[in-house]
């Protein structure tokens, strides 16, 4: 399959790492998607956004523990 977006790349399966968002938290994970080896554009399927839908319900209600990687930091 060819990329929708710089319509040159070949789309090929491969693990993509994503950041889900929970309020001020960012949840990284690795998933299985589709990504663009020309511009990077990944496609999920829709059972692996329900599988990310899920986990950000499960993190969001502390029934999985995360491992901190870095500190998000704000200035005024
Ligand atoms: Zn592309």
């Amino acid at each position: 399959m060819k990329c929708v977006i710089c319509k040159t790349g070949e789309v090929t399966k491969s693990p993509v790492q994503v950041e889900v968002k929970v309020g001020y938290d960012h949840l990284l994970t690795t998933v299985d998607a589709e990504s663009c080896v020309e511009c990077g554009e990944a496609y999920y399927s829709i059972e692996t956004l329900k599988q990310l839908d899920r986990l950000r319900d499960e993190f969001a209600r502390k029934q999985i523990t995360a491992r901190s990687v870095g500190t998000v930091y704000q200035v005024p």
